[in-house]
């Protein structure tokens, strides 16, 4: 059980942001219009949070090569660690097509970004099939869970903030 003077592990996501000097944040956050229906999500919340942090803009599905727009892909089978153990998918939510490979090497390319720039924080969009870090749409329900890039970041001790956690 939490004592009560410990963190909460939503302040201890809080304070590691407030720590980080070095942030990987998805790209539609800041402004990018890189989502699969060719929207920005960009959140005024964000970008005061990252004020005076070195930012490393990252959109896992358009830098493994999805376009944009893009057909919208749901987990299924399971959330983001299941795809890591083989027992999940990305799939395509109308045409059925399987895009686990390409999310999988989003979330590898955001991986060696954070590596490379020495950045132990991530701050991503919610509900995301890559990005989502609490809760992500699993054979169309929203259960708890992460998405692809976000379990395998947390799977390399990395901390990953929710922009919901703002
Ligand atoms: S993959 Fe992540 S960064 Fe790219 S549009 Fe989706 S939520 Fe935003």
């Amino acid at each position: 059980m939490t004592k009560a003077s410990e963190p909460s592990e939503h302040e201890a996501r809080l304070q590691a942001l407030r720590d980080a000097k070095v942030v990987l944040v998805s790209a539609c956050l800041l402004g990018e219009a890189c989502r699969y229906d060719g929207r920005s999500q960009r959140s005024e919340r964000v970008l005061a949070a990252l004020e005076g942090k070195e930012v490393i803009p990252m959109c896992p599905e358009t830098g493994a090569g999805l376009g944009i727009p893009r057909p919208p892909v749901d987990l299924s089978g399971g959330t983001g660690v299941d795809v890591w153990a083989g027992r999940a998918r990305a799939v395509e939510r109308e045409a059925r097509m399987d895009r686990t490979e390409a999310f999988r090497l989003g979330a590898r390319m955001a991986l060696e970004a954070m590596q490379r720039f020495g950045a132990t924080v991530a701050l991503l969009k919610e509900k995301s099939p890559s990005c989502g870090s609490q809760r992500v749409y699993t054979d169309g329900v929203l259960r708890p869970g992460e998405g692809i890039t976000a379990a395998l970041l947390r799977e390399h001790g990395l901390v990953v903030v929710s922009d919901e956690d703002l």
